[in-house]
Parts: C-alpha cells; sequence; structure tokens
C-alpha cells in the first residue's frame, strides 16, 4: 500500500490503499489546502516527475526537489562533533542522494525543525539502515505517518555533544526548533532554526510569523521567548530553511537587530 503524499504540503501519510480524506497540516490554519482542493502524490508519482538537485548551499551539502515540489525546503548535511547529522527532510529519496551522503561518511541522524519538513522522513530513515529521527515532543499530534525509529526530546535545550545543542523556539509550532552548531561549518558557528525565524529576502534579516503563507504574525510574548533561549548562542552565520536563503558573516548582529526591528514595530 502506498503511503500518500500532500501535495501541497509534501507530508507523507501512513500507508493506506486510498489517500487520506484530508490532510491534517494543511488543514491547520499555518498552511491552506491547494486551490483546486486537496491534492495527493505517491512515492512512485513523484519519482517520475521530480529528481534530487544535490548541490552545495554555502559549503555544506543540500538536497532538495527539482523543480519545485510542495514547500520548497532543503535538507542540509552537517558533519558535526554529534555525527553526521539529516538537518530537514524532503518527501523524495533516490539512490544518488543516498550515494553522495554515504560518501561523505553517511547519516548518523535525521534532526528536523517542524512539522512541515517531516515530508517523507521515514523513508528517508529506512533508506539511510534505520537511523533515528529526532524531534520535539511539543509536536508529536503532527506525526502523521507513525515510526519506531522516532525519539522524542523535550524541554528548551537538548546538547547532541560538545559543539551541537537543540533550542526549543517555539512560537511557529510549539516545538519548533533551532540547531546550534558552534564550531562549524566555518570559525563562529551557526544557527539552522528552519523557520522559526526566517530568513528573509534581503539576506540580512530574519522574520517571525506564525503563518507565513497567511501572513499571521507571531505572537509578541513567543518571539520575545525566543529572543531569550537564543540569547548565549554566538553564531557568524544563519541557515534559512531553502536554497541561498542565508545569512553569511555577522548573522548574530543581524538576528539581534531583527528581534529589535520587529518588536518596535508591534509595540508603536
Ligand atoms: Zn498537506
Ligand atoms: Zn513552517
Amino acid at each position: 500500500m502506498p503511503c500518500h503524499i500532500c501535495e501541497t504540503c509534501g507530508t507523507q501519510h501512513a500507508p493506506g490503499p486510498l489517500p487520506p480524506a484530508r490532510c491534517m497540516i494543511c488543514d491547520d490554519d499555518r498552511q491552506y489546502v491547494g486551490w483546486s482542493g486537496q491534492r495527493w502524490t505517491t512515492p512512485t508519482e513523484l519519482a517520475a516527475r521530480h529528481h534530487l538537485r544535490v548541490e552545495t548551499d554555502a559549503g555544506l551539502l543540500g538536497i532538495g526537489i527539482a523543480p519545485d515540489f510542495a514547500i520548497p525546503q532543503r535538507a542540509l548535511l552537517l558533519p558535526t562533533g554529534a555525527g553526521n547529522l539529516l538537518w530537514e527532510c524532503v518527501s523524495l529519496v533516490e539512490d544518488a542522494a543516498l550515494t553522495a551522503l554515504r560518501a561523505r561518511g553517511g547519516v548518523d541522524r535525521i534532526v528536523i525543525s517542524h512539522p512541515h519538513f517531516y515530508s517523507a522522513m521515514v523513508d528517508w530513515s529506512d533508506a539511510l539502515g534505520g537511523v533515528e529521527i529526532l524531534l520535539h515532543e511539543s509536536d508529536r499530534e503532527w506525526v502523521l505517518r507513525p515510526s519506531a525509529c522516532i525519539r522524542w526530546w523535550g524541554g528548551d535545550e537538548l546538547r547532541l555533544s560538545d559543539d551541537v545543542t537543540l533550542i526549543r523556539c517555539g512560537g511557529h509550532f510549539p516545538g519548533s526548533t533551532a540547531l546550534h552548531w558552534q564550531d562549524g561549518p566555518r570559525a563562529g558557528g551557526a544557527l539552522f532554526p528552519g523557520d522559526a525565524l526566517q530568513v528573509v529576502m534581503d539576506r540580512r534579516h530574519v522574520g517571525f510569523m506564525y503563518s507565513y503563507p497567511n501572513f499571521v504574525p507571531m505572537a509578541t510574548g513567543d518571539v520575545r521567548a525566543m529572543r531569550d533561549r537564543l540569547a548565549r548562542f554566538a553564531f557568524e552565520d544563519v541557515y534559512g530553511y531553502t536554497w541561498g536563503r542565508n545569512i553569511i558573516g555577522d548573522a548574530r548582529a543581524a538576528v539581534d537587530a531583527s528581534f529589535e526591528r520587529h518588536l518596535r514595530a508591534v509595540a508603536a
């Protein structure tokens, strides 16, 4: 039985003979149902129409879908002190991408920022030999294809190694997570926030939204809480959710200025 994939958000659902009636992710007010109604595809159909783009993005190996499919995020391979982490995930698995990952030492663990990027995480875990998928427990209800490979973490911080910490940012989703890599990929370290905070088009600021497609602002208390949780972390770069959406250099100052700009605007 196929694991149907929502055409609008790219989330793979548990196997079934027929597509589910609804996609819970798209019914939610952070997303939207496609303008032609709820549509589904399967891994086989998706592989016939799309392929994986495997390229370097600001010095890291990235994996995304081409042409764009659903939310066009790209995953990144992070060779850290906590092992080789696949940060984020996409809806399609292909042998060429698995080969590229193996050539760099494989993947020890998948870590995903929030439910919009859960995509085909179980297929990826299976293809990588059953590696663990690490998710924040506050978003447990959004897992639409359960797996024994999923491991939950709780609280506001999880230290994976001397150089890697997961930080619960909240705001967009209760469990929205950023990954802080203290020593890489360049000196000064980097933050990988998914879209808990989103690198905006000028690539010198970040924005804070509860819903990006529907323009619903993030609650001010959530923005302040995120600022406090990120305050002690230094980083030179921020890697955003998709290709090239990165702040390379002076990113800590850019994030600080963005918090101030946002909080000033909503207070006015
Ligand atoms: Zn959906
Ligand atoms: Zn999102």
